[in-house]
């Protein structure tokens, strides 16, 4: 081979080499939706999803926010599809060309994490709470991305991946991004298998992910209900302005909002623990408890047995030692 061919076909192969991994960008199927930026406070916006099932208003059910500075723009949380996360991005780019440095996952759970491709094709630096690798290698994590392909179809398809985050956090960690701190906050395992929540100074917002669910009935799954609590209990919103929580409208008085999440978990374990005491069948027990307060909520009748049930069964498991 000739000495020049040999060059050209190293500088080809070096080439080769460097290219990043030709990641295309996936498709992202068009969708129409009403979802305006609210403006909380100097540098913090966000967006509100319904209060519904997983699969109302196109699966917009959940909240997203960015925090917005001359340096970069941090996201907290991706929304239920890559759809609705470029809509969110054309929401954003309203208020700031700056490029999205970073996404902030508060927990992964389907209605946060599926609109995360979108950032990472666009090269954002993907953050999420130790927890996330023990959601992502259930069996639970495939079969609902399988599910939602159907119920979510086009938004959630065949090009809809799960996405591992760059950086885990397992303890409390600051972040600055231009003039904003971002403090994260790992709460460990209390809604999900790992919630964060991020305080924003100096402009003393609040963004809880999960663990507060504001004028709706909370969705507990799987939840640890006795740690969720005890995170409730022992956060400090003395001087937080206003807190963003992963569902309903932003509260511009986060004790209430807190009080509210914690007086459903708090009551709703009561009557279960009641229960599993005098070792009542669930059904019998569900059906003798008084549920009013809870009733007008959102989201009741879709939630509140299911959360029981899972309350009633957690609550077992604690009974028994284990
Ligand atoms: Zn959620």
């Amino acid at each position: 081979m000739p000495v020049s061919l040999l060059a050209a076909w190293l500088m080809a192969v070096q080439l080769m080499l460097l290219a990043p991994s030709a990641v295309t960008a996936a498709e992202v199927a068009p969708i129409e939706i009403d979802m305006p930026l609210h403006k909380v406070s100097e540098h913090v916006y966000y967006v509100r999803g319904v209060p519904g099932i997983a699969t109302d208003n196109k699966g917009f059910i959940s909240n997203a926010a960015a925090i917005v500075t001359d340096d970069g723009i941090a996201v907290v949380d991706a929304l239920g599809s890559p759809s609705l996360a470029k809509r969110f991005i054309e929401e954003i780019r309203r208020v700031s060309d700056a490029p999205i440095k970073t996404v902030i996952v508060t927990h992964y759970h389907a209605d946060h994490i599926y609109g995360l491709q979108v950032f990472q094709d666009l090269g954002a630096r993907i953050i999420a709470p130790g927890g996330f690798q023990d959601y992502l290698s259930s069996p639970a994590a495939e079969e609902r991305l399988t599910e939602r392909r159907f119920s979510l179809d086009p938004w959630v398809n065949d090009d809809t991946r799960l996405v591992r985050p760059d950086v885990v956090i397992v303890e409390q960690t600051e972040l600055g991004l231009g003039d904003v701190t971002l403090d994260i906050r790992y709460l460990g395992p209390a809604h999900s298998d790992g919630d964060l929540a991020v305080l924003v100074q100096p402009d003393n917002v609040l963004i809880s992910g999960d663990i507060i669910f504001e004028g709706r009935v909370p969705f507990t799954g799987s939840a640890d209900t006795k740690r969720w609590l005890e995170v409730l209990e022992s956060l400090d919103d003395t001087g937080i302005k206003a807190l963003i929580p992963g569902h309903g409208p932003a509260a511009s008085e986060p004790a209430a909002a807190v009080s509210r999440t914690l007086d459903y978990l708090k009551y709703t374990r009561e009557q279960m623990a009641a229960a599993v005491d005098e070792m009542m069948p669930f059904a019998e027990a569900y059906e003798a408890a008084d549920w009013s307060r809870f009733q007008k909520l959102p989201a009741f009748d879709a939630a509140h047995r299911r959360n029981a049930y899972g309350i009633y069964l957690s609550l077992e498991q604690e009974m028994l030692g284990e």
